[in-house]
């Protein structure tokens, strides 16, 4: 059996190698480095793919996330609704921008941000929300969406772990994740599902003024030359990253494909264990569906009872299968983000989760023979057979 990695990247350059060493040969020639025209050529596929306005290329997702704040205009002291449970990339730029994070519980079958905790969060100085699409599916952004129109609230689209996942409404109607609020927020990371070979981000809107406003701010605030209107930032992507890009995202779906269908390995497997849980999807199909597409399993996370992760997690380790605790402390707990105002009694399941959570290998290179090991390690231990 190969070494299981708990992400592998090795096999999807193979398949892209000649794409990405012709169009580098081409950037190296040209020297193009930043903002070449490998760049506005992503941009135009990425707008295709994702059927969305504007695509603006920047520097990584956490940018991406306070470019897109700085665009709606949030000022010090506006509260900014995020969720408790995850990467504490989202509530740093709320922090950055001195704005307000007020953070909520989440759902415990499918760990996103809880709507109806949204709406009790809710005050006269709240402006935004900013779902995290966590582990690569939608938070119930219809519903979100609901309520951000009652308020009057901006809905920024925490998108990182989500790229290529699909969102139903329930009249039928579909939109890709991070197209759906006023502004959406992703990370090209190389081991989220669109993984550059470096670091880049992207924000997408379909509003044309907002898309002109980011367009300045990623750059200096410049829009003309040495003419600087606004306070901004050096956000950019650079051309190599464009081109690796480039060459992965008509695959992407296909990586999504894989992804699934080895989650869907996982929960035949685990589906109905006492101790264990497996993840749901927000809407409609829960437990494992044969044709969904609304999760791109960015992370497959399982919930494990009895207080067993940790014994689960070293037993994994110390039989070669790597694994991720996604995440191990809420944010509320975090020492930068405390305050006063965050009560424990708010954060039950974000609480229980981060003890029961456990991420197990997830990329597209997961073969039968190693699928078949994992989880017949995991039952294993679980049934005492171990
Ligand atoms: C990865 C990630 C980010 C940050 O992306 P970077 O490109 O690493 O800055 C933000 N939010 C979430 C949920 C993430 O998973």
């Amino acid at each position: 059996m190969r070494k299981i990695q708990m992400v592998d990247l090795i096999g999807q350059y193979a398949d892209i190698r000649e794409d990405v060493q012709e169009a580098f040969d081409r950037i190296l020639q040209s020297a193009a480095f930043i903002n070449g025209p490998e760049v506005a050529a992503f941009q135009k596929d990425l707008e295709t793919y994702l059927g969305v306005k504007h695509v603006i290329p920047c520097a990584n997702g956490t940018d991406a996330l306070q470019i897109a704040m700085m665009g709606l205009g949030l000022k010090p002291g506006d509260e900014v609704i995020t969720a408790d449970f995850t990467f504490a990339a989202t509530v740093e730029v709320i922090g950055l921008l001195q704005l307000t994070p007020v953070l909520v519980d989440v759902d415990p079958h499918h760990f996103n941000i809880d709507p109806e905790a949204i709406e009790r969060a809710i005050t006269p100085r709240t402006k935004a929300i900013v779902p995290v699409h966590l582990f690569g599916q939608c938070a119930d952004m219809e519903r979100i969406m609901e309520i951000a129109r009652k308020h009057d609230l901006f809905v920024i689209e925490d998108n990182a772990q989500a790229i290529g996942a699909n969102y139903q409404f329930s009249d039928g109607s579909r939109k890709k994740a991070g197209t759906i609020g006023h502004v959406g927020a992703t990370s090209f990371f190389p081991s989220k599902n669109l993984g550059a070979y470096g670091d880049g981000g992207a924000i997408f809107t379909d509003n044309d003024d907002l898309a002109h406003t980011i367009r300045g701010i990623v750059n200096h605030g410049m829009y003309e030359r040495y003419y600087h209107d606004v306070i901004g930032v050096n956000s950019r992507l650079d051309s190599l990253q464009a081109a690796v890009l480039r060459a992965k995202l008509p695959h992407l779906d296909r990586y999504c494909d894989r992804r699934r269908e080895a989650a869907r390995y996982y929960s035949r497997a685990f589906e109905g264990h006492p101790m264990l849980t497996v993840p749901e999807t927000v809407r409609s199909c829960s437990g494992i569906c044969e044709t969904c597409d609304c999760h791109v399993f960015h992370q497959y996370t399982l919930r494990v009872g009895g207080g067993k992760r940790d014994a689960l997690a070293q037993h994994l380790g110390s039989n070669g299968i790597p694994y991720g605790i996604y995440y191990p402390v809420p944010l509320h707990r975090q020492k930068a983000y405390t305050d006063p105002r965050f009560r424990e009694s708010d954060y039950p399941v974000t609480n229980q989760l981060s003890e029961e959570v456990l991420s197990l290998p997830m990329h597209t290179e997961l073969d039968k023979e190693q699928l078949e090991y994992i989880t017949k390690t995991v039952l294993a231990f679980l049934n005492g057979e171990d």
